[in-house]
């Protein structure tokens, strides 16, 4: 048997992007608490079709090992951190 679980919380929200928007919001609070929560790997779908996930991050690879941290969607060049966000 495996050692690693994954949790399910299921979360509702009226649409795509209000649902992405939440995620996104949950997965970095909860990436403050615990380093084994990882972001990049949320994902959302329609509650009748479980089977097609949308991606939330971007989490494209970048220099050194890190990930970009942006909405999947993004414009502005990949990054580690979103805008606004700064250090603790
Ligand atoms: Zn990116």
């Amino acid at each position: 048997m495996t050692e690693r679980w994954v949790i399910h919380l299921p979360v509702t929200a009226p649409d795509l992007l209000r649902a992405r928007i939440f995620a996104r919001t949950a997965a970095r609070v909860l990436a403050r608490l615990s380093t084994r929560v990882e972001p990049g790997g949320v994902t959302v779908s329609a509650e009748d079709q479980q089977g097609v996930r949308h991606w939330v991050f971007c989490d494209q690879r970048l220099p050194g090992d890190a990930r970009c941290a942006l909405p999947v969607d993004h414009t502005a060049p990949c990054s580690r951190r979103p805008p606004g966000l700064r250090r603790p």
